[in-house]
C-alpha cells in the first residue's frame, strides 16, 4: 500500500466525531480529514468546534460544526438530523465525548453517578441509535467508541466512570454482533492516560487532594504505564483512522488498548 493510498483511504466517507472541540476528539477529527473524510463535529462549545471546522476546511475537506449536549436525547436527534440533511448519511461515527469524575464510594454523590452515566454511556447509546440505521441502510458503517482502560479494569475512587466505561464496551460488543452481517463494524479504543485537558483536570484534582505538586501528580499518572509516559491524542487518532478503513472490515467487537502495555486483555 503506497503512502498516497493511505492518505486517501477515507476519501468519499463522511464522519461524525462527538466531543471534537479539544483533546482526543479534535485530533481524531483532524486525522480523519487528513485521511480524506469529510467530518462533522459536535460538542457544547461552539467556538471550539468552529475552530476545528476551519482547520478541517484548510485541509481541503468539508466540515460542519453543530453544537449539541450529547446527554440530551432531543438535542442529539436534532443534531444528527441536521448533519444528515446538510452533509448526507454518516459512514463513520466516533463516540468520543466524555468526562471524568472521582469520589470515594462511601457517601458517593448520586448526581455524580448519574452525570458519569449520562455523559460517558447514555450519550453513546443516544448518538449511535440516531446514526446506525443509516449505516445499516447503506450496508457500510464504522462505529468507534472512545472507551478507556477503565472499560476493562477497576480502580479506586472512580466507580461511576468505571461502570459507565465498562457499559460502553458491553454496548460495543453487543452491537458488533447485531450488525455483523450488515457491513457495520463496532469497536472501542481503550486508552490509558492521554495528554489532554481532561488529564490536566485529573492532575489538578490529585494535586488538590494530596498536596502533591502538579509535576509529581503527572509523574504518578506516567508511572501507571510500563512505558512511563502519557499517551498522545494522535496515537488514538491513528487507530481510529485505521479502524475506519475498508482494510479493518474484519475487526469488530474489539476493545483495543492503547496504554503503553498496562492492560493486556
Ligand atoms: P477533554 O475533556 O479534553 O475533551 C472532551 C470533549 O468532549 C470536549 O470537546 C468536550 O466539549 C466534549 N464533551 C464533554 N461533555 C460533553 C457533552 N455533554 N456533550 C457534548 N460534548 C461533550 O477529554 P479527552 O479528550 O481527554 O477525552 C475524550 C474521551 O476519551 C472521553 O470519552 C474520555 O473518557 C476518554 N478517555 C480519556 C482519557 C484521558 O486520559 N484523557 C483516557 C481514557 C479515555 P464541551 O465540554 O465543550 O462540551
Amino acid at each position: 500500500m503506497t503512502p498516497q493510498h493511505i492518505d486517501n483511504a477515507l476519501t468519499g466517507r463522511r464522519a461524525l466525531v462527538t466531543g471534537a472541540g479539544r483533546g482526543i476528539g479534535r485530533s481524531i477529527a483532524l486525522a480523519l480529514a487528513a485521511a480524506g473524510a469529510d467530518v462533522a463535529i459536535t460538542s457544547r462549545s461552539p467556538n471550539e468546534i468552529e475552530q476545528v471546522a476551519v482547520a478541517i476546511r484548510e485541509r481541503g475537506r468539508s466540515s460542519l460544526a453543530v453544537p449539541c449536549d450529547v446527554t440530551d436525547v432531543t438535542q442529539v436527534t436534532t443534531m444528527v438530523e441536521r448533519i444528515t440533511d446538510e452533509f448526507g448519511l454518516i459512514d463513520i461515527l466516533v463516540n468520543n465525548a466524555g468526562s471524568g469524575g472521582s469520589h470515594k464510594f462511601i457517601n458517593h454523590p448520586d448526581d455524580l453517578w448519574h452525570q458519569m452515566m449520562d455523559v460517558n454511556l447514555n450519550s453513546v447509546y443516544y448518538v449511535t441509535k440516531a446514526v446506525v440505521p443509516g449505516m445499516a441502510e447503506q450496508r457500510w458503517g464504522r462505529v468507534i467508541n472512545i472507551a478507556s482502560v477503565a472499560s476493562k479494569v477497576g480502580a479506586k475512587y472512580v466507580a461511576a466512570y468505571t461502570a459507565a466505561k465498562h457499559g460502553v464496551l458491553g454496548l460495543t460488543r453487543a452491537l458488533a454482533v447485531e450488525f455483523a452481517t450488515q457491513g457495520v463494524t463496532v469497536n472501542a479504543i481503550c486508552p490509558g492516560y492521554v495528554d489532554t485537558p481532561m488529564t490536566d483536570d485529573t492532575i489538578a484534582r490529585i494535586s488538590a487532594l494530596t498536596g502533591m505538586s502538579e509535576d509529581e501528580a503527572r509523574a504518578t499518572l506516567e508511572k501507571t504505564s510500563p512505558q512511563r509516559r502519557l499517551i498522545e491524542a494522535d496515537e488514538i487518532a491513528a487507530m481510529t483512522v485505521f479502524l475506519a478503513q475498508d482494510a479493518a472490515r474484519g475487526i469488530t467487537g474489539q476493545g483495543i488498548n492503547i496504554d503503553g502495555g498496562a492492560v493486556m486483555f
